[in-house]
């Protein structure tokens, strides 16, 4: 078996899972209680929130924990348009290419009266600075944009976005879901004011994941019950997953430029490998992308039918997000940077990391080579575009 899905989820780290059950095992008290066993799991729950805050330079205080990235968007968004509203600000700027868990929600709001700007996103996958600061008006509440994209692995110029949102005094909130753990991120430096993240990207458990709101951002609950997390998230606290957590970011922050040099290697032969095939393409910047990312479009393919195969072949790959598989709609990410339909069915996305083997990508390389041409074989599409009825467009 070969997982290339990591953008999906991450397998736990040993690490994680020890600290996991180690917290299950003997902090199984209540933080919120006062008797002795209560405030040593309260200890563990605030250890694991100064080290979290610390991976980004941010304060304890700072930091809420959710049940993961999803609610963080949630959360997030949320509050920013609510402390909007009261000034009369009702503008929200985001990009096409967000994840569901920020573009539902701000369909959300707009159906609430918000107006939303969504920018268009370049051919390479990357909104600029310019383009936010053009966008930005009197009553421009928030600024949304990811810090990397989960299909095609694009990153953001974030550290400008962030020096322009402070310029304009507009609250900046970035989804670093992608990115925490395998890019430095520090808050103050990038000027940015609120910022999610989940454990299941980077080796954590599911379910676990937080969310920076800096200090003086009032946030809105959107759960409500006892006064747990500073009153901004009721719910007795998910302590041994948020410990793994904590524990597993740690080890994901301690060697990311080795780790990232060897993970773009293998990412960069991936690369190559793919680009031999005829009429196909990479999706997004090939530099400004995550080390661990690949994504193409094969011309006269569906994607669908590639996975199957794929998997057949012991190799776990992805169309796009995991949300949006099963659906027959094209992804949302691919038709933002332009791809149009036909091409963007035919896509492939490879989320490695870096316990992959340098035989495994030869193996990926020659699995894909194999599949694409044998569904080509049959492909109406690619036996008109073969026959001049249709152009390539790849
Ligand atoms: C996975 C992901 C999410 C959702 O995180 P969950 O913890 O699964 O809710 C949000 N944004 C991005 C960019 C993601 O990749």
């Amino acid at each position: 078996m070969i997982y290339a899905d990591n953008a999906a989820t991450t397998k736990m780290s040993e690490l994680a899972l020890k600290r996991f059950v180690e917290v299950a095992s003997n902090e199984f008290g209540n933080p919120s209680s006062l008797y002795s066993i209560g405030q040593s799991a309260k200890d563990v729950l605030e250890n694991a929130r100064a080290d979290v805050a610390s991976v980004i330079n941010a304060d304890p205080r700072e930091i809420i924990f959710t049940s993961g990235g999803s609610e963080a968007d949630n959360q997030a968004i949320i509050s920013a348009a609510k402390l909007g509203e009261k000034n009369g600000k009702k503008h929200i700027i985001s990009t096409a290419f967000e994840h569901h868990a920020v573009l539902h929600t701000l369909e959300k709001l707009k159906k609430e009266g918000f107006e939303i700007t969504l920018l268009d996103v370049h051919s390479n996958g990357i909104v600029t600075a310019d383009e936010v600061e053009a966008a930005i008006k009197d009553e421009t509440c928030l600024v949304t944009i990811m810090f990397a994209n989960n299909e095609i692995g694009t990153i953001q110029p974030i550290r400008e976005i962030g020096a322009v949102c402070r310029k304009h005094n507009v609250l900046f909130h970035t989804d670093a879901v992608q990115a925490i753990g395998h890019l430095p991120i520090d808050v103050q430096e990038y000027n940015i004011d609120m910022l999610s993240s989940s454990g299941h990207k980077f080796h954590g458990p599911k379910g676990t994941g937080f969310l920076y709101a800096k200090k003086g951002i009032r946030l809105t609950n959107l759960i409500e019950g006892g006064a747990q997390e500073k009153g901004k998230r009721a719910g007795t606290e998910n302590v041994p997953g948020i410990a793994a957590m904590a524990e597993a970011l740690k080890a994901a922050v301690a060697n990311i430029p080795q780790h990232n040099d060897s993970l773009r290697a293998k990412r960069d032969r991936l690369i190559e490998g793919l680009l031999q095939i005829p009429h196909s393409a990479l999706n997004g910047d090939r530099d400004s992308r995550l080390p661990g990312n690949v994504n193409f479009c094969f011309e006269g393919i569906e994607g669908e039918s590639l996975l199957l195969l794929l998997d057949d072949k012991g190799i776990s790959a992805s169309s796009g997000s995991a949300c949006t598989s099963g659906s027959l709609d094209p992804s949302h990410v691919l038709l933002a940077i332009g791809r149009v339909h036909d091409v963007a069915h035919g896509s492939l996305r490879l989320s490695i990391e870096d316990d992959i083997t340098n035989e495994d990508i030869e193996y990926i390389i020659r699995s894909v080579r194999e599949v694409v041409e044998y569904l080509r074989g049959f492909s109406p599409i690619w036996r008109d575009l073969v026959a001049g009825k249709k152009q390539f467009i790849l």
